[in-house]
């Protein structure tokens, strides 16, 4: 689960990480007025900055910085009057319903650091690089070794001296050295506690010198969080951050009714029961040339009802040219997937293409079923195997 940045700034906050204050507003007025109240309380630059589940903000123009309220409103106004696209988006680009409204801090330097899962090396991993900002994905691939990775201990987490080693290895001295140490500790001991999968800060800045501050001061401008799904029933105050205008809806309304969904680019809807057989069925399909238009998982248990669901779900997506059923029933019974296309047919109306392969229990009352109900529909085939199903639509879509 992905939260949102003005959120995430408030978990670092409360883990005692330095973070500039900012008020999350949904108006370009709120906008106007948040900016006053920092301007009022002597701060001469302010940020406004768009609240999506997306990065890559900055060189979208999502993020801006601002001299005066007035300038605030129209940066606002812009912001939520346009849907944002950058690389982390699809292409149409995300809807902005939010704003964070924040004193602007001076840069001298801008690092990324951030803790996450390394699959490769099967360990919690801090990250690292003087170069962050907006072009760390850049360095990534064109300098890795400008990326520094310290592996965290299974138990024990990031030690003290790898902390400080990092840091040092960032150029960091003196007061700004200790200052983010003490963030990338809190950060590792803070992605421990709360099952997280990604925390990221990009960039965590260096402040330049003040009479007050003379070496300068740490401050994490921008942060991600990315929170472990399975673990989120003992995070109940990380659930409740939960934003359901940010995800798919298509998606979100399969969860509902215990439908695993995921939304592709494809034009073949695929209704499976099993993460495996629809991971088979996904790749058969592109062999043939073509692409699935999502990712649907009916598991064993689902009742017709919910199967009728997830037809509609599939038959709403106006990309989808052809549907692809696929059904070895063990648990599942292939009478029921039988009747939830009948059913499918009337409520909703197949009007593309469909190939419909089962096999398993019960399959000799569902191919009656089916065989009964051919009328009603037409373009319907039956496909004896895998292959021949994936042959058939791709050659109906084609
Ligand atoms: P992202 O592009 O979505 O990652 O958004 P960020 O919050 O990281 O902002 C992008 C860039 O805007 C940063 O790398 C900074 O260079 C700049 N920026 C963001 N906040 C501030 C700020 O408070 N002061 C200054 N001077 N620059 C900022
Ligand atoms: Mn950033």
């Amino acid at each position: 689960m992905k939260i949102h940045e003005f959120q995430a700034r408030q978990l670092l906050a409360d883990a005692g990480i330095p973070v500039p204050p900012g008020t999350m507003v949904t108006s370009a007025a709120d906008a106007r007025r948040a900016a006053e109240s920092i301007f009022g309380a002597g701060g001469r630059l302010v940020v406004v900055k768009a609240q999506v589940h997306a990065g890559g903000r900055g060189k979208a123009g999502f993020v801006k910085l601002v001299k005066s309220p007035e300038e605030a409103f129209e940066a606002a106004t812009f912001m939520l009057g346009n849907r944002m696209v950058s690389p982390q988006t699809p292409p149409e680009g995300l809807e902005v319903r939010r704003l964070l409204v924040a004193e602007a801090v001076d840069i001298e330097r801008e690092f990324y650091v951030a803790i996450t899962v390394d699959r490769a090396r099967r360990t919690n991993t801090l990250i690292a690089s003087a170069e962050g900002g907006v072009e760390i994905e850049h360095v990534a691939a064109t300098r890795p070794d400008a990326i520094i990775r310290v592996p965290l201990h299974p138990v024990d987490g990031l030690a003290p001296f790898q902390a400080r080693d990092a840091a040092m290895a960032l150029g960091l001295r003196g007061k700004p050295l200790v200052q983010a140490t003490d963030v990338m500790l809190r950060l590792a001991a803070t992605f421990r506690k709360l099952d997280a999968s990604l925390l990221e800060i990009n960039p965590l800045v260096l402040m330049p010198g003040t009479a007050e501050h003379p070496q300068g001061r740490i401050s994490a401008v921008d942060a991600k969080c990315t929170f472990d799904d399975n673990a989120l029933f003992r995070h109940k105050s990380i659930a409740e951050l939960f934003d359901p205008s940010e995800e798919n809806p298509a998606e979100l309304h399969a969860a509902e009714h215990g439908l695993s969904y995921v939304a592709l680019d494809g034009n073949i809807g695929c209704l499976v029961n099993g993460a495996g057989l629809a991971m088979s069925t996904m790749d058969i399909i592109s062999l043939h040339g073509a692409s699935p238009a999502n990712f649907l998982d009916v598991g064993g248990s689902a009742s017709e009802e919910a199967v009728a669901e997830a037809f509609r779900i599939i038959l709403s997506d106006s990309k989808v040219k052809g549907v692809l059923v696929n059904i070895f029933g063990g648990i599942m019974q292939c009478d029921r997937i039988a009747r939830a296309i009948v059913g499918a047919a009337e409520t909703v109306g197949f009007k593309v293409p469909l190939v419909v392969r089962l096999e398993g229990t019960n399959v000799d009352e569902a191919r009656r079923i089916l065989e009964a109900a051919r009328e009603r529909i037409p373009m319907m085939q039956a496909a004896t195997d895998l292959t021949d199903a994936a042959d058939r639509i791709t050659r109906a879509v084609a």
